[in-house]
């Protein structure tokens, strides 16, 4: 994941529901609403964390921290490098079925799935889900090495974290048997990364129809909330003429000046800042010799939005500079022979969730009951739940708990700072949104089904 901007909420009221002192959640009194939290969301809230059996899960997700790293370390040293990510997806499904999902499976894309049923009949239905690829190709050293507290590994954060904090809470719940009102699909995502172009949650939203909420555990911190999406799409351009000596074929067009005419039109295109909308030129290739006529030309273009609208017209206008490039360096030497060829190579949507929408409200006061922390940070970035929030459908990207950086780098490192929470938060969020059942109502809303 990366992120974009930052808009920082402050939450006005520092009271809340209950504290965590020691080992266990002492309830305070009624909490000060906040100014923008529903009346509904603080109802649930009250209702869950009075529940004896909710306070044993998050204890018990506490005391599972320990366990909770080894997994994460297991994981990041299972290879899953983008499109590869089969053998880590089979030892995901192991774990789930030894967890107590029977029936958990792969689907075709190759996305590990568990049905969590509640009591009301799949209404409403969330997905709580982490990504199983990381960035690094095969070969990648994955081994997990220490230093000082300070643990390395390639992809030990980004997104091992997320699939232990998943696990993590999948375990508690069975263990307690937790019951919820709405069903959760606990799901481990292919294609996340790069140029997997979101293919996991693509054919999940395709395979399932019937998904109301999606929540995301991607990256650490869990003051930090991603509610928008980041849409981009991508372009390879390649230029192809005939090429031939620069003295004696005179007068054939020429890739690269194609390709020059092209983006000394792209680069003079006006986009809007709000919402932002941006556009580079990111790499050139091409030519053989400084004394030819180049036969091919290559060029990589990276577009972004906020919105999925802007996105679509600054690639129409782009799209049509290029084809106009082409068409100018063929009149300019009364040619045909100049052409252009465009390949779509990334391809994510954009998409926001409003701060009034219940699961914004219910993972920014999990966030506060778990953290005492009364700042929440709203992110755009571009994660899972891009598809989500391009399809209207409410979603969510959350920390999986920890500190880290070097994201994407060999050199990622990882912190089990207050790790825990980050699953803990999940499972508030959760219980909010699907319902506790005989407590809480889902504060999630059932959509309409086709
Ligand atoms: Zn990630």
């Amino acid at each position: 994941m990366t992120i974009r901007s930052a808009q920082v909420i402050a939450a006005a009221a520092l009271a809340l529901t209950a504290v965590l002192l020691g080992a266990g959640f002492i309830i305070g009194p009624a909490a000060a609403q906040t100014p923008s939290t529903a009346p509904e969301i603080d109802v649930a809230y009250q209702a869950i964390l009075g529940n004896p059996k909710i306070i044993k899960t998050l204890e018990e997700i506490k005391l599972d921290d320990d366990t909770a790293l080894t997994e994460q370390k297991r994981i990041t040293e299972i290879p899953a490098p983008p499109s590869k990510e089969k053998v880590r997806a089979e030892y995901f499904l192991m774990r789930m079925q030894e967890l107590g999902f029977k029936d958990a499976s792969i689907d075709s894309e190759g996305n590990v799935i568990a049905l969590r049923k509640g009591s009301g009949g799949g209404r409403p239905k969330l997905v709580v889900s982490a990504h199983l690829d990381t960035v690094f190709p095969e070969g990648t050293d994955v081994s997990v090495k220490e230093k000082d507290g300070v643990i390395l590994a390639p992809g030990i954060g980004d997104d091992a974290r997320g699939l232990a904090a998943l696990l993590s809470l999948i375990k508690c719940i069975n263990a307690n048997d937790v019951a919820t009102v709405g069903d959760v699909m606990f799901v481990g995502t292919v294609g996340e990364e790069e140029l997997g172009n979101l293919r996991g949650v693509k054919a999940l939203f395709r395979d399932h129809a019937d998904i109301d909420g999606f929540i995301s555990i991607d990256g650490l911190g869990i003051t930090r909330v991603v509610n928008q999406a980041t849409g981009s799409h991508r372009y390879e351009m390649i230029f192809k003429g005939p090429g031939g000596h620069s003295f004696q074929e005179f007068g054939l067009p020429s890739a690269i000046h194609a390709m020059g005419r092209a983006i000394a039109k792209i680069v003079d295109l006006q986009t809007p800042s709000d919402p932002k909308t941006t556009f580079t030129v990111g790499t050139v290739r091409g030519g053989t010799s400084v004394n030819a006529i180049a036969s091919e030309a290559r060029m990589a273009v990276d577009m972004r939005s906020d919105s999925t609208e802007e996105l679509l017209k600054l690639e129409a206008r782009l799209l049509d500079l290029v084809k106009q490039a082409v068409v100018e360096e063929n009149a300019r030497w009364k040619s045909d022979k100049m052409t252009v060829e465009i390949k779509l190579i990334g391809d994510r949507p954009a998409g926001f969730v409003s701060m009034d929408s219940p699961i914004v409200q219910a993972t920014r006061r999990a966030v506060t009951v778990i953290t005492r922390t009364p700042r929440v940070t709203f992110a755009g970035s571009s994660t899972d739940s891009n598809l989500a929030m391009s399809l209207g459908i409410p979603a969510v990207t959350i920390g999986g708990g920890g500190e880290g950086g070097n994201w994407h780098s060999r050199n990622e490192w990882y912190k089990p700072v207050d790790a825990y929470y980050g699953p803990q938060n999940a499972l508030l969020t959760m219980l909010v949104l699907t319902g506790l059942d005989g407590v809480s109502k889902p504060a999630l809303a059932v959509r309409q089904r086709k």
